[in-house]
């Protein structure tokens, strides 16, 4: 992109905190992280692309509710593994929300040796009966032990890929909550829109 827009296109490590429109554009504030001190940006638009907690959606929508959260964690790995079938398929396991499985290799199976890097996915269910609600008290990116993985995996009997080895393979498994939002009755105010962001954080996509 730089190459394309020039060098002072990008600037990295300023995180948004507020803007105001002024009459013929938009100025953007934000606090420098590699020194603390803040910035501030003028431009045409402002377009916001901060994710689902995302501030620039917070300062267009102040009265929107925080994400819900459908009561379904996810835990996420990435481990070695042996070719699965011809090393370019993709396991999908269930399709209950709560009660499924994903893993793809995320490496070009030909470059890799007899294993191939896989990216794996297992959906549970939090407690049965869970309504949507607020996001989990505990947060999102806690980590899981092998051990845990391997608990949580042992129910699943898929003879193509070795879910022990997947979780014990993984250097680190991850449970994100699985989190909605409502659509927006509109994205743009002036010069300023929030992005058309996916509603969902960490949904599988498969
Ligand atoms: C572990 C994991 C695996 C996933 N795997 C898949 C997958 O395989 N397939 C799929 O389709 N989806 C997947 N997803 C979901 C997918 O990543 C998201 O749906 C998608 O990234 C959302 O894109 P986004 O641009 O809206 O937000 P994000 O990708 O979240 O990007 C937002 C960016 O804004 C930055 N930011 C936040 N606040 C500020 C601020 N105040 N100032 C400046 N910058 C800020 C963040 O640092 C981040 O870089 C996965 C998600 C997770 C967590």
């Amino acid at each position: 992109m730089r190459e394309r827009l020039g060098p002072d296109s990008v600037r990295a490590g300023l995180l948004f905190q507020r803007f105001e429109q002024t009459a013929d554009g938009v100025r953007a504030h934000f606090l420098d992280r590699s020194n603390g001190h803040p910035a501030v940006e003028d431009a045409d638009v402002l377009v916001g692309a901060d994710g689902i907690d995302s501030a620039v959606r917070t300062q267009l929508h102040p009265d929107e509710s925080p994400p819900t959260w459908n009561g379904v964690h996810m835990w996420r790995g990435v481990a070695h593994h042996p070719h699965v079938l011809d090393g370019r398929s993709i396991v999908v396991a269930g399709g209950t929300p709560g009660a499924k499985f994903v893993a793809y290799p995320i490496e070009d199976p030909t470059s890799a040796d007899s294993d191939t890097l896989v990216n794996w996915v297992l959906e549970l269910r939090h407690r049965s009966g869970h309504e949507p609600s607020a996001p989990p008290p505990e947060g999102t990116g806690r980590r899981v032990t092998a051990a845990e993985a391997r608990a949580g995996l042992s129910s699943w009997q898929l003879p193509w890929i070795d879910l022990t080895t997947l979780a014990e393979r993984s250097s680190a498994i991850f449970e994100y909550p699985m989190l909605d939002r409502d659509p927006l009755p509109r994205w743009s105010f002036g010069r300023s829109r929030s992005s058309a962001t996916p509603h969902t954080r960490c949904s599988p996509w498969a």
